[in-house]
């Protein structure tokens, strides 16, 4: 079977994050969020992370030219392995389009890309309760997905915190942003026929699933049960 290339695209908060981390440990091909990559930047220093620090801290989006640098040098490292899947980029369609600049370079065309749909306001309740492992990055909510111990990561132990920008204004201006960026971003694949629309209102488990039905698989919970 060929690499699955793939591209998740949804508001923040869409639980896009949760999917793609699911959809990434069935498939077995690298998870890959631009959003993480600053936030490990920042926890190292240096001054790329300074300047991107100053744009994540207000709800903005950081420059393209940064963001694509990034982006270029983990396909250098590691894009040949075993495909990817991109979560939170490209956010803007400059970025979608040297993103596939830099994939056409180098064969590695995409195979799917999908959008997860949400309305705001169950974006704004999910996003203002959510928790996120400082070690392992798992995610949880203040209300809906609570660890065993509170504070504590189920899964590694680590320590639950507060993303710095998870604050209602924060929200709002990410979300603007989404409006008026992304949505050019939705529209470059639909026309290019890569784009399939999933509905992640509801219960976020039920997202998982229905992209795991788009691939063929089962989710974790689904067997579990
Ligand atoms: P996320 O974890 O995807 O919500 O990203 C957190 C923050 O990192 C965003 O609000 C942006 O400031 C920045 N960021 C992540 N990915 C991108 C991107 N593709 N383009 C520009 N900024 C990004």
């Amino acid at each position: 079977m060929g690499h699955h290339r793939i591209v998740f695209l949804g508001p923040p908060g869409s639980g896009k994050g949760t999917a793609a981390m699911e959809l990434s440990a069935a498939l077995q091909v690298p998870h890959v969020s631009t959003g993480e990559m600053f936030r490990e930047a920042i926890r190292r220093g240096g001054p790329l992370a300074e300047t991107a620090k100053g744009f994540i801290d207000k709800g903005q989006l950081v420059p393209d030219e940064i963001t694509v640098q990034i982006v270029r040098l983990w396909l250098d490292e590691r894009g040949r392995e075993r495909g990817f899947i991109f979560d939170g980029f490209p956010r803007t369609l400059a970025q979608a389009e040297a993103f596939e600049r830099l994939l056409a370079e180098r064969n590695l065309p995409l195979t799917a890309v999908l959008l997860l749909d949400v309305s705001e306001e169950e974006i704004l309740e999910r996003i203002l309760g959510r928790l996120s492992c400082e070690k392992c990055g798992a995610l949880y909510h203040v209300t809906r997905v609570r660890p065993k111990l509170e504070g504590v990561c189920d899964k590694c132990g680590g320590k639950l915190i507060k993303r710095a920008d998870d604050t209602e204004e924060t929200v709002r201006e990410r979300l603007r942003w989404y409006e008026q960026l992304t949505m050019d971003v939705v529209r470059y694949y639909e026309r290019q026929g890569l784009l399939t629309r999933v509905d992640g209102n509801g219960i976020k488990d039920h997202a998982v699933e229905k992209v795991m039905v788009l691939f063929g698989l089962v989710s974790r919970r689904a067997r579990a049960s």
